[in-house]
């Protein structure tokens, strides 16, 4: 190892990471230090070139180094460097980003709240409405519907908001969170066909509204596609029913697109061009800056903005670093690049490529399901296909599949027996088959 990679694993001995088993990761060469990147590729403190097939992390949209971003970000710098949107303080490029996403993001979605992560565009979103509900005179209404399997971020309220089992028993806020079934047909949906299935999760939702009390539920909160509980997608016409029963029980219906949306599934956002519907709030963040400065949107509709900016009192929310004037210029940018190059356009192309070349594994008995859409996917290992049984946790077969890879020059994320592909948007096709290839081989390695 050189010597310059053992100095920075000696400094690194202070970073905690995240998601990570931090006992493993004292272990010598666990940990990978990555020390630049350029287009598609990242390397690291070896030398080595790796395709970045997981996007930084769901992120990096129009691919890493890009100098017309760095330019922006450095002139917004020189120019202002920081305010705050605090009080009644504004800047140019914040302004300007707000006016962008409103003229991007469906229907009556017209305001912006901005954040530094997807988690907390996700507490803002649950803030806003429990502000909007108390001006509405229904101080009750605070409850939150999600689901089995979702993600939703690492804040308290965040991860109450995430999948049970996550980090059961530290975090506070889950009694304000009652989780709905997973909508994964394959793995939960038993006997049922995929209609009937939906039929099933359908009646939980409305039961559960019964149950609880449309008056005491503020939000369902959902993924289009369930990220990191493993790519998942639910049911066709499950969010369009989901977001009809929120609608007739008064219940807000917030999108989180911190992931699907700025391309990944070949639109700017999902929820209306690829589920056929308009919620009530989306949250998105990475792809909002493909990962170039920290910046997350939560996108309310008119109703929402106009109640909670009413005649009675403050709106008592705020983060420092709301509009960063140097997110705000990295996502005027980003979008920019990505609509003078057609990137969410050519993704309706090449992520369906990427879709159906990994849908080719199916044939290595390894493989159970290969799930997700466009670049956005998850491969699930089974010991047992007719039976889909899993492995156990201690074989750690993602995880070795994600190493067989590295030693190819792919990354890809182990999710449990869930190996995670969401490289940047401009993949073409000869990486796209290569992508394929070293999956074969690792995938073929390991089985
Ligand atoms: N929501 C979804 C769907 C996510 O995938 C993530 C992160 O992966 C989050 C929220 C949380 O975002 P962040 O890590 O920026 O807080």
């Amino acid at each position: 190892m050189a010597k310059d990679t053992n100095d920075i694993l000696a400094q690194d001995a202070h970073l905690i990471q995240s998601f990570a088993d931090l006992n493993a990761l004292k272990q010598q060469g666990a940990r990978t230090v990555i020390s630049r990147a350029k287009g598609a590729y990242v390397y690291d403190s070896e030398g080595n070139e790796l395709i970045d097939g997981i996007g930084g992390l769901w992120c990096v949209n129009i691919g890493h180094g890009n100098e017309e971003m760095v330019s922006a970000i450095s002139n917004q710098l020189q120019t202002l460097d920081f305010y705050s949107t605090f009080y009644n303080f504004t800047h140019p490029a914040a302004a300007a980003l707000a006016e962008k996403i409103a003229q991007l993001a469906p229907g009556h979605l017209n305001a912006v709240y901005f954040g530094n992560s997807g988690s907390v565009a996700n507490d803002s979103a649950i803030r806003m409405l429990h502000h909007y509900n108390i001006r509405k005179g229904k101080p009750n209404k605070k409850l939150v519907l999600s689901r089995h399997g979702a993600y939703h971020g690492s804040t308290h309220l965040a991860m109450a908001m995430t999948t049970p089992g996550y980090s059961e028993g530290w975090h506070a806020a889950s009694e304000l969170v009652h989780h709905l079934r997973s909508p994964h047909h394959w793995r939960e949906g038993g006997e049922m066909t995929e209609v009937e299935f939906l039929d099933a999760l359908i009646d939980d939702l409305k039961q559960s509204i019964e149950r609880i009390g449309a008056e005491n539920i503020c939000a369902f909160i959902a993924e289009p596609i369930q990220g990191a509980g493993g790519v998942v997608t639910a049911p066709a016409g499950y969010h369009k029913r989901a977001w009809e029963i929120c609608q007739a029980n008064d219940i807000k219906y917030v999108a989180d697109e911190v992931v699907t949306a700025f391309g990944r599934l070949g639109h700017f956002f999902a929820s209306e061009d690829v589920f056929g519907m308009v919620p009530d709030i989306i949250t998105t963040a990475k792809g909002l800056t493909s990962g170039y400065q920290p910046l997350s949107a939560t996108i309310v509709s008119d109703d929402i903005h106009e109640v909670i900016s009413g005649p009675d009192g403050m709106f008592l929310h705020g983060m420092t670093y709301s509009g960063h004037p140097a997110a705000a210029a990295a996502g005027l940018t980003n979008i920019d690049i990505m609509e003078r190059e057609g990137i969410p356009e050519r993704v309706q192309t090449t992520g369906k490529q990427f879709e159906n070349n990994l849908r080719g594994l199916m044939d290595i008995e390894l493989v159970g399901e290969v799930r997700g859409s466009h670049f956005m996917m998850g491969i699930e290992f089974v010991k047992d296909r007719a039976t889909k049984a899993s492995h156990p946790a201690e074989a750690q077969v993602g995880l070795k599949v994600a190493r067989a890879c590295q030693k190819r020059g792919l990354i890809a994320r182990p999710l449990g027996n869930v190996l995670i592909l969401s490289p940047t948007l401009i993949m073409d096709a000869p990486m796209i088959d290569q992508i394929e290839s070293t999956l074969r081989d690792a995938i073929t390695e390991v089985a």
